[in-house]
């Protein structure tokens, strides 16, 4: 029989995709449900970039790059975050892999030892806990509510860092709660930060792109010119510019973690695809006007859905700031009964029957780490989220 590895034995597949999984069973057989988990945007690549890719492979730009991106896409990197976040790199200062997640996997692979500790508030991306765990790290959960925005606090922070502590990681705007961090916030983790310098920053920024009602995004390598010498910027083409397929995300940060993270990268995938490089550059060096057109028309989904959701008794949502996800508290209905007679005691109760019932696939708030809440992505039509919403309304109302 097969016996998994010491280092993956606790971990699992994605509950999210388990939750697909089913949604996607019951189409099959005739349901029509509506998924809001995925995570990724509805629109399609710009044209300007998926012809740069045919352009690439009618050049023949099909083989082996150097290790961590082309001096062309490094060169494209270094001007984004001179242009949009006012960070200067050299160009062994940043680093091209396939996909964020490959860039966080890289630098936990090549910065973590055994039992170093990996601050984490909570909620946050499932992937975090796991790529940590796998790279040999302790993830330390840092629980944040909806009192502060779901942000992590100076005080907690404080709290939670002890001399095996190597990382803080956050992510604004952030997947699942779409909060996202003011400079002001960041300026008092930094305060932080400066008292523990055994603790680096990574900050993930992939959806910078995706902010509402005029919010100021900043990246905190740009406030600091000490945390700058110890804090990884990661970014990526998924999210902003509808690439998730194309596998290319990226990083800035001091020359020393670069190079090892290309030690990583070198016995594992090697370059990034040479097709995709050439569309990243593309992204990076083209017209940005419709990125703001984007994130309009992901402003007024996020309107309807914080307004439908909050119209339903027991569900509370607040208004988040970017990114485009809701996570509203179903506390209001745990301990109600169904017609079907079942006791919803979780949030991962209320989803599977929200499936099973209505029709609608969302994802448990246990699933990021804060039980009560439950995932909505609106990445989808207004028209199939109006549907939802009345769907999830409606069965709400019949719970006793
Ligand atoms: N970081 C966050 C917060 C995400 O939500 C995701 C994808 O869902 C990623 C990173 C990974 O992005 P990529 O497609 O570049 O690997």
């Amino acid at each position: 029989m097969f016996r998994p590895a010491k280092r993956i034995e606790d971990l699992g597949v994605s509950e999210i995709l388990a939750i697909t999984a089913r949604a996607n069973e019951l189409r099959r057989a005739g349901r029509p449900v509506i998924i809001l988990g995925a995570g990724e945007p509805d629109f399609d690549t710009p044209d300007h970039i998926k012809e740069a890719a045919i352009a690439a492979i009618g050049r023949g730009e099909t083989k082996y790059t150097a290790l961590d991106g082309s001096p062309e896409l490094k060169r494209a990197i270094r001007d984004k975050f001179q242009r949009e976040n006012g960070l200067e790199f050299g160009a062994d200062e940043v680093t091209a892999a396939a996909g964020a997640k490959q860039i966080l996997y890289n630098a936990m692979m090549a910065s973590l030892n055994d039992g170093d500790e990996v601050i984490v508030p909570t909620p946050c991306w499932t992937s975090y806990f796991d790529i940590i765990r796998i790279a040999g790290g302790v993830p330390v959960p840092v629980a944040c509510d909806d009192s502060t925005g779901f942000r992590l606090t100076a005080e907690a922070l404080e709290a939670a860092i002890t001399p095996k502590t190597r990382w803080l990681m956050l992510n604004s705007p952030s997947n699942p709660t779409g909060s996202a961090y003011h400079e002001a916030d960041y300026r008092k983790l930094i305060d932080v930060l400066h008292r523990h310098p055994q603790v680096w920053l990574m900050v993930d920024d992939m959806y910078e792109h995706i902010v509402y009602d005029g919010f100021r995004f900043v990246t905190p390598a740009a406030l600091d010119v000490a945390i700058r010498d110890r804090c990884l910027t990661v970014n990526g083409v998924s999210k902003a510019y509808a690439m998730t397929g194309w596998r290319l995300g990226y990083a800035g940060g001091p020359a020393g973690l670069i190079a090892a993270m290309a030690v990583v990268q070198s016995q594992s995938t090697s370059c990034p695809s040479s097709v995709t490089q050439a569309a990243a550059i593309a992204a990076l060096d083209g017209p940005q006007g419709f990125l703001a057109d984007r994130a309009a028309s992901f402003a007024a989904r996020r309107n309807l859905v914080v307004e439908g959701l909050n119209a339903i008794d027991g569900i509370t949502c607040r208004t988040p700031e970017g990114a485009f996800y809701t996570f509203a508290s179903c506390e209001g209905l745990l301990g109600c009964v169904t017609p079907q007679g079942a006791r919803l005691d979780s949030d991962r109760d209320f989803c599977a029957w929200l499936l099973e019932v209505a029709d609608v696939a969302v994802v448990p708030g246990a699933c990021f780490g804060l039980p009560g809440y439950f995932r909505i992505s609106y990445a989808t039509s207004q028209a199939e989220l109006s549907q939802a919403l009345a769907r999830i309304a409606k069965a709400c109302g019949m719970l006793q």
